[in-house]
């Protein structure tokens, strides 16, 4: 905080407990074994686990659902709303923890740095659908009730060592919950989407829930008989028949082929995330083979730039995982190499108009990344990440993405890294698309 005065302190506390978890005291775990009846939202492991532990390692944490997110404010460093998702890690400096009076706060070694808010269990998840899912497992919501989380397909084509991306466990995080004998529907059927989606409808009264994300493995073949753009459009579709305009339509997927986007845009979605994962090119051959083999990287970024003509730059916000590009023994060796390299990739595609935008790595340890590097890149990068990614932007006359809700610390709802949340409030601009 103190090298780095321009980044806001509820930033640099919200990229330290993502990068490295945070560890939860009994007092602090409310008993969720009946996910619907509760008082505090639960964590929903809504498409990687997001963990610094398998389940069975994480124990009580794990049976006893944490919170999907926590919200810090006040303590010494007088912390404004900072809203972080949850990474359980029982061995991490950071634990939240109840007071004699039963008031959560947040504890660095023992001292204790904020108060801690949890969020309430929404109406819409104390109903089932018809079959008896809970709209938890078919349509979570996360940043605060913002958005709504669609993992439509649980699983990733790209399979194994040879093909899978080595910092994600979505593959190792559908087997575990299947293990657990939790409900975890590898294909979600469009119909439970929308039923769910209905609920959600009804008793989102406040209307919190702002935007949907369609999203899940990538499919190199076909799922049901359908490319990835059909596969995912014909949610985007029936959701937009039933619900026109009601949330803002995003699909996280592979850079497809300018027609193949154009099919998503004809579907109703609006904003488009071809992920581009890590800019090095070394780095994306050694950390994506899959993509790398059946794409390759220098086709992947000439896709999303023509993918902006079809949704229009500000539409498209592709995705890279802050961190790995120190994660060893392929990784940079120094923040500032770290930090030129992923700077020269947002000029990349600053320059043509598109903001990127970034989650932090979570080195979950059943990917080959996240074993070899349990404690994550150093807050250093993640810190100036910050820095850098909000001058970048200035320079190139952007403001915040479309469909993350306000930005500004104090304001931000986007819990899985703290760009929004270390972006000037000002910026905001009208959620349209
Ligand atoms: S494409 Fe890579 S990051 Fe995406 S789900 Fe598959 S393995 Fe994970």
């Amino acid at each position: 905080m103190q090298r780095h005065p321009q980044v806001p302190r509820e930033a640099v506390i919200k990229e330290d407990l993502l990068r490295g978890g945070v560890a939860f005291d009994e007092s602090a775990l409310s008993d969720s074994a009946n996910e619907a009846s509760g008082d505090v939202k639960p964590k929903s492991y809504f498409i990687f686990s997001f963990d610094h532990g398998t389940l069975p390692e994480l124990g009580a944490a794990a049976l006893r659902r944490p919170p999907e997110e926590i919200v810090l404010t006040g303590g010494p460093y007088e912390l404004r709303r900072t809203v972080v998702s949850v990474r359980v890690n029982p061995s991490s400096p950071y634990r939240v923890a109840a007071d004699r009076d039963g008031l959560l706060g947040l504890y660095l070694d023992g001292q204790r740095i904020s108060d801690v808010g949890v969020p309430p269990m929404p109406e819409y998840y104390r109903h089932k659908l018809a079959n008896g899912k809970s709209v938890m497992e078919v349509a979570p919501t996360i940043q605060w009730g913002y958005l709504i989380y669609l993992t439509v397909f649980r699983v990733c084509q790209y399979f194994g060592a040879k093909e899978e991306c080595q910092y994600c466990d979505i593959n190792h995080n559908w087997r575990q919950h299947k293990a657990a004998g939790r409900p975890y529907t590898g294909v979600k059927p469009v119909e439970e989407v929308l039923e769910a989606l209905e609920i959600i409808d009804r008793y989102d009264t406040a209307k919190a829930s702002t935007a949907y994300t369609l999203t899940g493995g990538a499919v190199t073949s076909r799922v049901g008989g359908k490319d990835e753009a059909d596969f995912y459009g014909q949610y985007a579709k029936a959701i937009e028949e039933r619900f026109p305009g009601r949330w803002i339509g995003k699909v996280v997927a592979q850079a497809l082929p300018k027609e193949d986007v154009q099919r998503f845009h004809d579907y109703g979605v609006r904003i488009y995330h071809p992920n581009y994962e890590v800019w090095d090119r070394r780095l994306f051959e050694l950390y994506c083979p899959g993509k790398e083999r059946y794409v390759g990287r220098d086709e992947w970024h000439r896709r999303i730039l023509d993918s902006a003509e079809v949704f229009g730059p500000r539409n498209v916000i592709p995705n890279f995982v802050a961190g790995v590009e120190m994660a060893e023994p392929f990784g940079f060796t120094t923040v500032d190499e770290a930090i030129d390299s992923t700077v020269e990739g947002l000029r990349y595609f600053m320059g043509h108009g598109i903001t990127p935008r970034f989650t932090t790595w979570c080195p979950e340890p059943t990917t080959p990344l996240g074993k070899a590097n349990p404690l994550g890149a150093p807050l250093e990068y993640h810190v100036r990440l910050l820095q850098e990614y909000r001058a970048t932007m200035a320079e190139f006359g952007l403001s915040s993405p479309p469909g993350y809700g306000p930005a500004g610390p104090g304001n931000a709802v986007f819990s899985v890294s703290s760009f929004m949340d270390s972006l000037p409030a000002e910026e905001t601009v009208p959620e349209q698309v």
